[in-house]
């Protein structure tokens, strides 16, 4: 098994002769080969310039940070595991003084290894709507997205969804154009939080944000077109506000309701789920009253401190996310938590009591496990991070499981027939 790294013009290299090292918060520590697996198809390979690779000396086993392979400067090198897939530890590297920032991807560790790539993660959910091998379909995708520009002429959500389908990649929307599974419904450019890894808005000094926040508005009938036209034809359909292109859906609920009331006036089939923050009770529970049957509450951490680090509310408390995690779960919602992941933070003792203290008083259906895509870096900076011991990724995994049996683990918002509840 052999460490890999990058030289600055990301050509990937592996270096016999030393032994790989990963990371997990600020600790680095070996490679212990049962948390490997083959590296997933249609992942990515990053270089992460301004950051040396450390591996330990093959022969002394010492810590070594290396700058230079064959007097060439090198960075490290790191992997953007395909949807679906835990990652369990971070790459092994040496911020070199004054780099910038990132970009916002979920950076793996990884190693070389009989003739391929192996990182460390797990495939966390089988469901297989977002594998790379059923996305490889630009020409039909590009016919179905034309058919509906023709079918829905003057809705703008359509339009918004073809641009995320064909510039974005986002698969969520490609599957909506390919009428299968879930159906993603962005809705509200505007957001009551600022957190430190948002994807569609970041402040001018920030990271780059990885796509632009929504800036079109679509009325309550487009949303319900929209919608509908997914029900119909899709059996076992997931129809999805709160997305990564835009801001909360929260904060638009009363016309979110009359598009699901316009939806249920018309046919109950397709699931209506809500991805959200969380952060107003009450009008959840107008999306609630109006027919919504799921929700997933995204949370980086389930203690107040770093929640608040990282989310920066405007205007709503970390008690108010909690007081909507209730209130579904006294409506009868399918309710899940997508937990943002990030080695050695997540895993952390401290986290995963305050983890499990919340799933004692509220005991939710799921938890997404979520890579989260941000500079690890960036990250500690950012919420102030004090680390104590991590317990590891699979170790929490396996005590979720023992202690929590009826919660499932997965990646993707199930439709009503297939809840566990
Ligand atoms: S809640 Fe979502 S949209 Fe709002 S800042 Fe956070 S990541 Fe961005």
């Amino acid at each position: 098994m052999n460490p890999v790294y990058c030289d600055t013009h990301g050509n990937v290299f592996d270096l016999p002769g030393h032994d790989p090292a990963f990371r997990t918060g600020n600790r680095v520590v070996p490679v212990q080969g049962e948390e490997l697996i083959p590296l997933p198809y249609g992942s990515l390979l990053f270089s992460m310039p301004g950051r040396y690779p450390v591996f330990y000396d093959g022969t002394t086993g010492e810590l070594e940070i290396i700058d230079e392979v064959d007097h060439e400067q090198v960075w490290a090198a790191s992997a953007f595991l395909s949807s679906g897939y835990l990652r369990t530890y971070l790459p092994a590297s040496r911020l070199q003084e004054g780099a910038p920032s990132l970009p916002l991807w979920a950076y793996s560790g990884v190693v070389y290894q009989d003739g391929q790539f192996m990182v460390p993660a797990l495939r966390i959910d089988e469901d297989p709507r977002s594998d790379p091998e059923i996305h490889e379909n630009e020409k039909e995708l590009k016919k179905a997205a034309g058919r509906l520009r023709k079918m829905y002429p003057e809705n703008c959500l359509v339009r918004q969804l073809e641009h995320c389908a064909t510039e974005y990649r986002c698969l969520c929307a490609r599957n909506f154009f390919l009428s299968r599974y879930e159906a993603p419904v962005p809705t509200t450019p505007w957001c009551n939080a600022r957190c430190a890894g948002c994807l569609s808005f970041q402040e001018e000094d920030g990271v780059h944000a990885s796509q632009y926040r929504l800036q079109m508005v679509p009325t309550p009938e487009e949303i319900a077109e929209v919608m509908l036209h997914h029900a119909r034809l899709v059996d076992e359909s997931v129809l999805s506000f709160g997305q990564g292109c835009e801001g909360e859906p929260l904060l638009r609920a009363k016309d979110l309701s009359a598009a699901i009331e316009m939806v249920r006036d018309n046919t109950d089939r397709g699931t209506i789920h809500l991805n959200t923050n969380g952060s107003l009770p009450g009008e959840l529970d107008r999306m609630i009253r109006a027919g919504l049957q799921s929700v997933r509450i995204s949370l980086n951490s389930a203690g107040e401190k770093y929640y608040n680090a990282y989310y920066r509310p405007q205007g709503y408390s970390y008690g108010d996310v909690l007081q909507s995690i209730q209130l579904s779960l006294d409506s009868g919602l399918f309710v899940s938590l997508n937990l943002f992941f990030m080695p050695g933070f997540t895993d952390m003792e401290s986290e995963v009591d305050a983890l499990f203290t919340l799933l004692d008083g509220y005991p939710v259906h799921m938890i997404q496990t979520r890579n989260l895509n941000i500079d690890p870096d960036y990250y500690f900076d950012a919420i102030g991070f004090v680390e104590d011991t991590p317990l590891g990724i699979r170790t929490m995994l396996d005590m979720i499981k023992k202690e929590y049996p009826g919660i499932t683990l997965g990646y993707y918002n199930p439709p009503r027939e297939q809840f566990r509840t």
